[in-house]
């Protein structure tokens, strides 16, 4: 049965993560997204209070009754993260998206070899390239090729928007080792920063996230270790099921930053009612807002009892491909109604600090309709697993 109480240690995960978003990302967000960059002490700052301190802790607190937490712990801090910035809350270090092939699909020597570095106390940080030009929402038509070479592969091909790309120690990409195979020919291989062959093209400018980093990724004639393919050659599908597998693990992330955003714009529009409506305005209208508030209150708990939902799936193992685009259709399309919501009702009155934020929060909201998968490919996904019998292309 689905328990949606929060033991005591998981509300003090989730109070620690809150104060380090209040303490360390708040204060630098309109700053970080009008520059577009991140200082360093934020970095340290987070390596050593939040992963010193909240995974610290998650991973203390992670086991409960023989299930592990982790994908549980992590959409709760996930969500106060980007609640405080979700543009630093890609930035903070770590393997990151590159975490779930590792450890999906690699041995327990790779996990070790791959992972052990981000243990360091140093900053490291990882990333997982998939996206090429033309080719997003179409993993299975990727071009990129890896071609085994004596004790080498040697990887050809493009990818761009990838999160984390030019400062990530190491990439997890995905190469076909045979296009007539398909989808069946794709694999996971890690690639680490400095590796000949690996180059950082263009970083985007971009509308929303701007102080993420968004880096073009090209291979030319990259060799890497036969050891570093996370899937054995053989294993048919098991490369594209690795892509498919970090995206049921990584769309609650997702859902939940968009349910952060979407807390922040709420929250930020009930104060600004409170605090500086200009006096004298008609009751009416102020009525029908707090109506339309309170009404994105509770759709901001479902979308978060969405994500809850998948997240605690993946815990136990359950398959939640269909619960986990469920959470990031339900919640992208969320964040984008309660950022413009708050964009509108706080239209009224002089320029403030509260309302920059709001507008921010409005230009992030765009991508979470965007990135692991569409909001059109989350419904394609859930159609498929709500109709097996209906042929849907
Ligand atoms: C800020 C940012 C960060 C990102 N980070 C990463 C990262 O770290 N790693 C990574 O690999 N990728 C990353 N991406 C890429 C992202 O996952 C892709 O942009 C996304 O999957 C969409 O792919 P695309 O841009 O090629 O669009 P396309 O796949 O070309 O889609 C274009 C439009 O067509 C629609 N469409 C496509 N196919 C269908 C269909 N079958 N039915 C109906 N509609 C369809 C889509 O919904 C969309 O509206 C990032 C993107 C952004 C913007």
């Amino acid at each position: 049965m689905i328990d949606f109480s929060l033991s005591k240690a998981q509300q003090a995960a989730r109070d620690y993560a809150h104060q380090v978003a209040l303490e360390e990302m708040r204060p630098l967000s309109l700053e970080c997204d009008r520059t577009e960059e991140i200082p360093e002490s934020f970095f340290w700052n987070m390596q050593r209070r939040y992963w010193g301190g909240a995974a610290a802790q998650a991973r203390a607190y992670g086991q409960d009754e023989g299930v592990k937490q982790e994908n549980l712990l992590s959409v709760i801090s996930q969500e106060e993260m980007a609640w405080g910035d979700a543009a630093l809350a890609t930035a903070i270090p770590g393997p990151g998206l590159a975490a779930p092939p590792i450890l999906s699909q690699g041995t327990p020597e790779q996990q070790a070899r791959f992972l052990s570095i981000y243990m360091d106390g140093q900053l490291h940080w990882g990333a997982l390239a998939l996206t090429e030009p033309g080719i997003g929402s179409d993993v299975a038509g990727m071009s990129t090729t890896a071609v085994l070479d004596g004790d080498e592969w040697v990887i050809n091909g493009h990818k761009h928007y990838i999160t984390n790309g030019a400062r990530a120690d190491l990439i997890v990409t995905f190469a076909t080792i045979d296009k007539r195979l398909g989808r069946e020919g794709i694999r996971p291989f890690v690639v680490p920063k400095g590796t000949p062959g690996l180059i950082v093209g263009r970083i985007e400018k971009k509308m929303g996230l701007r102080a993420s980093q968004t880096a073009e990724l090209i291979f030319d004639n990259c060799r890497i270790p036969k050891e570093n393919l996370l899937a054995g050659r053989g294993e048919k599908k098991e490369g594209f099921k690795a892509a498919m597998g970090t995206l049921d693990a990584t769309r609650p992330m997702v859902g939940a930053m968009a349910v952060g955003i979407a807390r922040a714009a709420y929250e930020a529009a009930c104060e600004w009612l409170r605090e500086e409506l200009p006096a004298g305005y008609p009751p009416h209208k102020r009525r029908a807002w707090e109506e339309e508030l309170k009404e994105l209150g509770q759709e901001i708990e479902m979308a978060r009892f969405l994500v809850w939902r998948a997240a605690w799936m993946a815990d136990r193992r359950i398959p939640n491909s269909k619960e986990a685009s469920m959470s990031k259709a339900y919640a992208g399309a969320l964040v984008m109604k309660a950022t413009a919501t708050a964009v509108r009702i706080t239209a009224p009155g002089e320029e403030s600090e509260r309302k920059l934020l709001i507008q921010k929060w409005f230009r992030d909201a765009k991508v979470f309709d965007i990135f692991e998968g569409t909001a059109q490919i989350q419904r394609l996904v859930i159609a498929r697993r709500l109709f097996p019998n209906i042929d849907i292309p």
